[in-house]
């Protein structure tokens, strides 16, 4: 991490009413003072000021300032929020006034969270929580990242770090000490303690990938025969163009994806080409890409045809199971009455033509994703990196089970803990800080 003080716009471009201009480091009092030639005001009190060049005087802008003396800071170091005018050429003018103050330097993506986790203010999940929250675009995503942002899966982890921290304590103990002095059975106590961890921390890596979905969206594949309507279901969920409708069978050849906030949670809904076989090269192609799809996707949306029904898609219906949704589109057409059912399973008749039925879909849909992303469930790990950390611990515990000599086990604990550590980045992360805080924007 580069030391100085650095300076950067913190809201979005573009023109807007008001526009923060973030200052971090020991050079920020002295350079609110040089642009408004007053010492800084007392502490996290808005104060209206007048902002000028320095070197010219001329006038730049009026508006507000607060002053965040170290330590009771975002970053922990001193820092200084200029609200001013979000227009163009006040923000060019008051960021080149910055500019030109002694030690100051434009901030690089992500640098103000990074002094953040620098000064111990927030850990690492902490601080991806953070960036998850300034990405969130549904609900959901910003449910999951504000707990995650307020300590919640830090809190879990360092609970377990320190539990093998303890243990380790015990163990060293028993190294260092013969036989006689210690309390009896120390050991198990300790194996059984890793024990209870390792289930613990198995539980919550089988968690159905929760998180991570919440995070990246829920993938749903739209499958079903040329010409069943998907591609019209896709654009009447979407309520945009974002696949081609077509008469011709066989228009969507490659896969397609909407990104949709369907209830508050983030999906990834793919339109497929229609299963068939035969047809040229590129029919086939999308046809084996559309199979894959629907083996890869959490969710399947199964469109049939009810033009034809009961007539049916037969590779469509093998492809029914627990984790489908069925819809028989075209019911404008007249669909027998009763409860229609594919596999066992109860199918909607929807309309893509004159929406009928659609909200029906939608709420099977949301009841779909509230069962795969529970709220407010136990926190759950959001990245590979989590995963990964976790499993190396639990192999590093698993070692200490099987492991003859007490010094060996007490060396695979050692490495359980490191495991944990990393996580939160309560040991040495150089290597993973620059791939997390590249996550951040500039200004963040
Ligand atoms: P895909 O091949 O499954 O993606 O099907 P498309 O969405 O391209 O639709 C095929 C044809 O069916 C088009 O002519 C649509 O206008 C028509 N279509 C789609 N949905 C409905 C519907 O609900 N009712 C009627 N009557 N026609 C529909």
């Amino acid at each position: 991490m580069n030391a100085g003080t650095i300076y950067a716009p913190s809201t979005g471009g573009g023109p807007a009413g008001i526009a923060v201009i973030r200052v971090s480091g020991p050079g920020s009092g002295p350079a609110l003072q040089r642009l408004t030639g007053a010492a800084p005001p007392p502490p996290r009190r808005a104060t209206l000021v007048g902002f000028h060049d320095p070197d010219s005087g001329e006038a730049l802008d009026r508006g507000l300032v607060l002053w965040f003396p170290a330590p009771a800071s975002f970053t922990g170091e001193d820092m200084v929020e200029l609200h001013v005018h979000g227009g163009r050429a006040v923000m060019d003018g008051i960021l080149a006034a910055l500019g030109r103050c002694p030690g100051l330097r434009p901030a690089e993506a992500g640098d103000f969270t990074r002094r953040a986790f620098a000064n111990g203010k927030m850990d690492l999940t902490a601080a991806e929580g953070l960036a998850d929250l300034i990405g969130a675009e549904t609900a959901a995503q910003r449910k999951q990242a504000l707990r995650q942002m307020q300590g919640e899966l830090g809190r879990v982890y360092d609970s377990w770090r320190r539990r093998l921290l303890t243990a380790l304590a015990h163990m060293e103990a028993a190294i260092d000490f013969s036989d006689e002095e210690l309390p009896d059975g120390i050991l198990e106590r300790v194996r059984e303690d890793a024990d209870g961890l390792d289930g613990e921390i198995a539980a919550h890596l089988r968690d159905g990938r929760r998180g991570e979905r919440l995070r990246d969206g829920l993938h749903i594949a739209i499958i079903g025969p040329p010409n069943a309507g998907k591609s019209s279901l896709l654009n009447l969920l979407a309520r945009r163009d974002a696949a081609i409708v077509s008469a011709a069978a066989g228009t969507t050849r490659d896969v397609i994806e909407v990104h949709l906030d369907l209830g508050g949670y983030p999906v990834v809904v793919a339109d497929t080409a229609g299963l068939r076989d035969g047809g040229d090269a590129v029919d086939r192609e999308g046809v084996r890409r559309a199979r894959a799809r629907a083996r890869e996707a959490e969710l399947k949306l199964a469109v049939f045809d009810g033009e034809t029904w009961p007539e049916r898609d037969a590779e469509t219906e093998r492809l029914v199971d627990c984790d489908t949704v069925v819809v028989v589109n075209k019911s404008d057409l007249g669909l027998p009455a009763g409860p229609l059912e594919v596999n066992g399973r109860p199918a909607l008749p929807v309309s893509a033509l004159t929406g009928d039925g659609i909200d029906g879909l939608l709420r099977a849909l949301e009841t779909e994703m509230a069962a795969r992303c529970p709220a407010g469930a136990a926190p759950s790990l959001t990245r590979a990196r989590h995963r990964q950390a976790l499993e190396e611990c639990r192999a590093a515990l698993s070692r200490c089970r099987d492991a003859g000599q007490v010094e060996l086990a007490a060396e695979d604990l050692r490495l359980a803990v490191r495991s944990l550590g990393r996580i939160t980045g309560r040991v040495d992360v150089d290597d993973i800080l620059d791939v997390i805080f590249q996550d951040f924007c500039i200004g963040k």
